[in-house]
């Protein structure tokens, strides 16, 4: 079986990201689903973006069996496959230290309905994993049993960022709301005024278009409608 396009996309995404300022030095990790197959593609542990090229990514069956690629796989790649199985809508996973969000790590400040797009896109908040240490299964199963209410954007107490799509144009999509919400809702805060919040009913409407959205993936028809 070729893998080498999910590879590649790995590639532009981390090169990408990077240039945007999301990934620095060998912090987070991304990766892919394979279409129809119990596998993924994801970055090798600890290695620089800047050197990386398609053979080193690494791809896995969901139970962590390689199956191509010479480096060792990311340390959260249980984290990635646990993510996978407990979401069948999520098809790009990205995990961050991106500096504002991590500044609400360490305030455990998860984020309220703030705008609509964040709802639209994020879920109803961003909420805070509470912390267990990388690459460790306390991280995974925290994480699994919290990406149940279908959000696609969440913080790690003390760690950083971790975001969702129906395809890797999205998780960075993703990536970038988070990072806008964060830098307003951390800048907010200073000012000590009260923040306010969406509507709840806006907040409900933005999310059922979510779900709707997630519904369609999971079944295998969704285009994206420029909603
Ligand atoms: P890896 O380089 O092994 O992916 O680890 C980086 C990281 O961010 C762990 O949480
Ligand atoms: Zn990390």
């Amino acid at each position: 079986m070729n893998h080498n396009h999910e590879q590649q996309q790995i590639v532009t995404a981390c090169q990408l990201l990077v240039e945007k300022g999301y990934l620095m030095a060998t912090g987070g990790n991304v990766s892919i689903r394979l279409s129809g197959q119990n596998a993924f593609a994801i970055t090798p542990s600890n290695y620089d973006y800047g050197k990386m090229t398609s053979d080193d990514v690494c791809v896995l069956d969901f139970d962590l069996k390689p199956r191509a690629g010479e480096r060792k796989p990311s340390v959260e790649s249980n984290l990635h496959a646990g993510i996978y199985h407990a979401r069948p809508d999520v098809k790009a996973i990205i995990h961050t230290h991106q500096v504002y969000t991590s500044a609400l790590a360490l305030i455990n400040a998860p984020i309220p309905a703030l705008f609509d797009e964040q709802v639209r896109f994020l879920g109803r908040s961003v909420d805070i994993i509470p912390y267990a240490p990388s690459g460790t299964g306390f991280l995974k199963n925290g994480v699994v049993q919290r990406v149940k209410n279908r959000h696609n954007a969440y913080i790690l107490q003390n760690h950083g960022a971790l975001c969702f799509g129906h395809d890797m144009e999205r998780a960075i999509h993703n990536v970038e709301i988070l990072e806008k919400c964060a830098l307003a809702y951390l800048l907010a805060l200073c000012s000590e005024r009260k923040v306010s919040k969406i509507p709840l009913a806006v907040r409900e409407i933005a999310f059922v278009k979510l779900r709707k959205d997630q519904q369609k993936v999971e079944q295998g028809n969704f285009q994206t409608s420029g909603e």
